[in-house]
């Protein structure tokens, strides 16, 4: 199934709340939830149903597929790894997301939203441990560092989402370095180490019918 190209902010009304795509203008009064929080199309103004629970799951795993902006396949194959390893799989399918190399900038605050982060890894701007890797679903280890090569750095989105990230605080298991445009993850996350306000359990029900 191809990637979703069409207007973003769509995606957020149509699950009814912020999902942070757009980067720094999610925080701003021009975001489409603070001024038409109702579903896109000709319907949208109507009362909303009370959903099944099926629709509930399947709206929840919408939600954290747009979020992290993967196609249906690519969330499919993660959930089956991580229903394949130990441990409760709502929860490590929510870490094998975070640890993905586009996220990861991301969450350094090395690019402004993850759609950004994942061009600058495509087009071969980003290293890890000082070598150039395209791949945004690369998974990364704690120790590894990450960082972007000189013509990234000047690139004029990376050095305002880099002056915001030095303002804000860095997420517990992630060490960032903005004078030199890079980071390191320190650990691998926990669930509680990630702000991720999605109900995974749904997820799970979803994919085990
Ligand atoms: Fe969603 Fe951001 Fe658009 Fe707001 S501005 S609707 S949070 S993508």
């Amino acid at each position: 199934m191809a990637r979703y190209t069409g207007p973003v902010c769509k995606l957020c009304r149509r699950e009814g709340e912020k999902l942070f795509l757009k980067g720094k203008r999610c925080f701003t009064e021009k975001c489409a939830i603070e001024r038409r929080n109702y579903p896109p199309g000709e319907h949208g103004t109507g009362r909303r149903r009370r959903p099944s629970e099926y629709q509930q799951q399947l709206r929840e795993k919408q939600k954290v597929k747009r979020i992290y902006g993967l196609v249906e396949n690519q969330f499919k194959n993660l959930f089956e790894d991580a229903a394949n390893i130990s441990g409760v799989t709502g929860e490590n399918l929510i870490i094998a997301l975070e640890t993905r190399l586009d996220n990861v900038v991301y969450r350094l605050g090395l690019a402004p939203s993850r759609k950004s982060a994942r061009q600058l890894v495509n087009h071969g701007h980003v290293r890890v441990d000082g070598r150039t890797m395209d791949i945004p679903s690369y998974e990364v280890s704690p120790g590894e560092e990450i960082s972007l090569h000189d013509d990234a750095r000047e690139m004029p989105i990376v050095k305002e989402s880099v002056a915001d990230a030095e303002n804000k605080e860095t997420l517990n298991w992630l060490g960032a370095d903005y004078e030199n445009f890079s980071g390191r993850m320190l650990e691998r996350p926990s669930r509680a180490d990630i702000p991720l306000a999605v109900d995974e359990h749904l997820i799970v029900e979803l994919y085990s019918k």
